[in-house]
């Protein structure tokens, strides 16, 4: 008897034709979650996975953090003999006293000796009258999966989620502008969730504000990196002199939405370099001042790549519960300075203009000041492991 998780895939499961695409993308993510486990093998069953060779704990740990898997069951592994699966069945159910079961076997592979009736019978006699419990079909305590392969079976009668959604990378390549704050993080995670890899853009108010926003940035896509299974990258941008640029020019009343189509430019050139075909972003409309659906559309129309919202239609109480769950909100929560507030006006407009931020905009040289804060942006790399001591 070996221990071992089985995984069942989400969604991934109705993608017809294009599933061995979604296979592949979510096998390549988990292998580098697991890649500095030792002894680790990953077997592909016909619409399951088996992963073996580490203790437990770790597995589980790291298993449900993968995109793409909708369950994780921790189990047993033995050989398919009929003898083997009784003996399992009654070691694992014999910590459970006093209640009643069921016994739900899946056939994989239709070549072995009985068929599911069968094994249900056999195995739900065995651990009655070895253990002494009641088998209940319609509203058991425990149910005890046994999943038959040619070369395995599998038990457990643990069923724990997995992350759900798609595998990161399946849908394409993104960058998310990554802020302090509790939204966009979690706008970040929900764009991998479907399907996007994305990488990060942070801006900080350097050099004059202090590095904590920095950290924080690296703190969260370290902790979002994981979701990916590695290989996200970060970039920082001091937006501080450019900042004072806009304030110098006169953008008063909009200086907050002039440093936003700022960073969407600066986005969506970095993005362009790096094939990312859309950009992804924390709004939720109305949320605050700068988010008013004209302000949003203001802030738009100054994007060379498409302006994803996965979070437009969430409360704020949803996005912090999100953060919350995924690990982020604990970071978020780390005081900064936050590099918007620096020189915005105390009367934000709620109603931009598109014509009125260009005619502030001419006043500067924009092209330039774009290469230039590309070009001294800082990257940081996360290595596939990262992050995951075990
Ligand atoms: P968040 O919680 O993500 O900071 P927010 O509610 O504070 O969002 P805004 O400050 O209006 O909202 O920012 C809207 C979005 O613009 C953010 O979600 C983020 O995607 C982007 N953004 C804002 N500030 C920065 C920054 N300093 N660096 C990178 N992106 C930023
Ligand atoms: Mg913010």
């Amino acid at each position: 008897m070996q221990s071992c998780v089985l995984l069942k895939y989400g969604e991934l499961a109705l993608k017809g034709r294009n599933r061995w695409k979604f296979e592949e993308v979510l096998l390549r993510n988990l292998g580098r979650t697991l890649a500095d486990l030792d002894g680790i093998h990953i077997r592909r069953r016909n619409g399951v996975l088996v992963v073996k060779g580490a203790p437990l704990p770790a597995l589980l740990e790291r298993t449900q953090t993968v995109l793409g898997l909708a369950l994780v069951h921790p189990a047993v592994m033995v050989k398919p003999e009929i003898g083997a699966i009784e003996q399992a069945a009654v070691e694992l159910l014999r910590p459970y006293e006093n209640t009643s079961f069921a016994v739900r076997p899946r056939r994989r592979w239709k070549g072995f000796e009985l068929r599911s009736q069968e094994i249900a019978v056999r195995i739900g006699d065995r651990v009655r009258t070895e253990l002494d419990r009641k088998v209940d079909l319609r509203n058991p305590d425990f149910e005890l999966g046994i999943e038959v392969d040619r070369h395995e079976v599998l038990l457990y009668t643990e069923k724990l989620p997995g992350q759900g959604g798609l595998p990161a990378g399946v849908n394409g390549r993104a960058l998310t502008l990554l802020s302090g704050g509790f939204d966009s993080p979690v706008a970040g995670y929900r764009s991998m969730r479907r399907g996007l890899a994305t990488d990060y853009v942070h801006f900080s108010g350097m050099p004059f504000t202090g590095p904590e926003s920095i950290y924080k940035a690296y703190a969260l896509a370290s902790r979002l990196d994981r979701y990916r299974g590695g290989g996200s990258r970060l970039w920082v941008v001091s937006f501080g002199n450019a900042q004072r640029s806009l304030a110098t020019a006169g953008a008063g009343k909009l200086q907050v939405l002039a440093q936003r189509r700022l960073m969407v430019r600066v986005a969506s050139r970095l993005g362009q370099q790096i094939g990312a075909q859309a950009i992804v972003t924390g709004d939720s409309l109305g949320q605050v001042s700068s988010q008013t659906l004209p302000n949003l559309v203001a802030v738009e129309a100054a994007a060379e790549l498409p302006l994803l919202r996965p979070l437009l239609g969430w409360d704020k109480t949803e996005i912090v519960a999100e953060a919350e769950r995924i690990g982020t909100a604990e970071i978020s929560r780390l005081p900064d300075e936050d590099c918007c507030t620096l020189f915005a006006s105390p009367l934000a407009e709620t109603r931009a203009e598109v014509s009125a931020l260009e005619k502030i905009e001419r006043r500067l040289d924009l092209d330039p000041i774009v290469d230039d804060l590309i070009a001294a942006a800082t990257l940081h790399e996360f290595a596939i492991e990262q992050d995951h001591a075990a």
